[in-house]
């Protein structure tokens, strides 16, 4: 039987629902949630995803100001503006669009970024915390996950999850967050040996590789949740790690490329916005 594809547009709205009265009390306390977006060079995909968080900001009355650097921007630089955005208070959420160019260290720069703003969590004290069990800002991709799962129903206690990709983005971050609630998690990346035979024992199946069509139907278990994070650009059009016609058919629930994990990554952006912005006034 074909699988149930995950609506990740209308899971997206129930979020937005939920923020929306969040966002209120704060304007009602005259605070205006506002994220500072930093893209760096000219790229058409980092651009559309910024113009989509921005839309996102604004349809939920939250702000966004948004800092189009040239590619050749030197690291001082950008971290003295990342240290002007820690210090201004009206600024909640401060996002570097990744991956950098090549000459910026961008381990380094995140880290720059003060934790209670690290609104895509990929700081190492943030990073740390989920890895202490003690989460406190969740990347976007691995809360947008876990909360499509919720959706779903499924407990993923006692089951084995395989996640594949092991990057500081989603990889290891939903890896961790599926440990902290108890499922059995493997972890495989382009060094894996075998990769079928472990994909075929997965009971939820996350991939996270860029490889477009990677998983196809016999790396996967009759029945399993299957969740494509992946979006590559392929002549024009966004394309997914899986194969979706194919392991749609034996898949019991699948997210697509397209309207699956990525609009619910925004609304997650927009959670943690309001989260750290709900927490400036303590
Ligand atoms: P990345 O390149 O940093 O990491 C990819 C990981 O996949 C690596 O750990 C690598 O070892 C593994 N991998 C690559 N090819 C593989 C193969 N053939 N077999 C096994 N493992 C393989 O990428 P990332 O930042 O984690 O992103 C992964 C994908 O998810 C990309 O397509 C990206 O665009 C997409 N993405 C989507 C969203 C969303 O909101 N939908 C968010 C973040 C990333």
């Amino acid at each position: 039987m074909a699988a149930t594809v995950i609506d990740g547009r209308a899971l997206a709205k129930e979020v937005y629902t939920e923020l929306g009265s969040r966002v209120d009390d704060l304007v009602s306390c005259g605070i205006i949630p506002r994220i500072a977006l930093i893209e760096i060079g000219d790229n058409e995909l980092d651009r559309r995803r910024v113009a989509l968080k921005q839309n996102a900001a604004s349809s939920l009355g939250m702000e966004s100001v948004l800092y189009n650097l040239r590619a050749d921007i030197g690291q001082d630089r950008l971290i003295s503006l990342i240290r002007e955005l820690n210090a201004d208070s009206s600024v909640h959420g401060i996002v570097v669009q990744t991956p950098m160019p090549e000459h910026l260290d961008e381990k380094t720069v995140l880290d720059e970024i003060d934790p209670e703003k690290d609104i895509d969590g990929l700081h190492f004290c943030n990073a740390g915390k989920l890895l202490n069990g003690n989460p406190a800002i969740v990347a976007c991709t691995p809360r947008a996950i876990l909360r499509i799962l919720d959706s779903i129903g499924v407990d993923v206690q006692a089951k084995h999850t395989v996640v594949v990709g092991k990057s500081i983005l989603v990889g290891r971050p939903i890896a961790v967050c599926l440990l902290n609630r108890n499922a059995t998690v493997s972890v495989c990346h382009t060094k894996t040996a075998n990769l079928p035979e472990i994909t075929r024992n997965a009971d939820i199946l996350v991939v996270a590789a860029g490889c477009p069509g990677l998983i196809k139907a016999d790396m996967v278990k009759e029945n399993a949740v299957v969740i494509d994070v992946g979006q590559t650009s392929v002549d024009g059009h966004l394309k997914g790690d899986v194969e979706f016609d194919t392991v749609s058919e034996k898949a019991s629930y699948i997210t697509k490329a397209v309207g699956g994990v990525g609009p619910m990554t925004v609304a997650m952006l927009m959670a943690n916005l309001a989260d750290c912005a709900e927490a400036s006034r303590k």
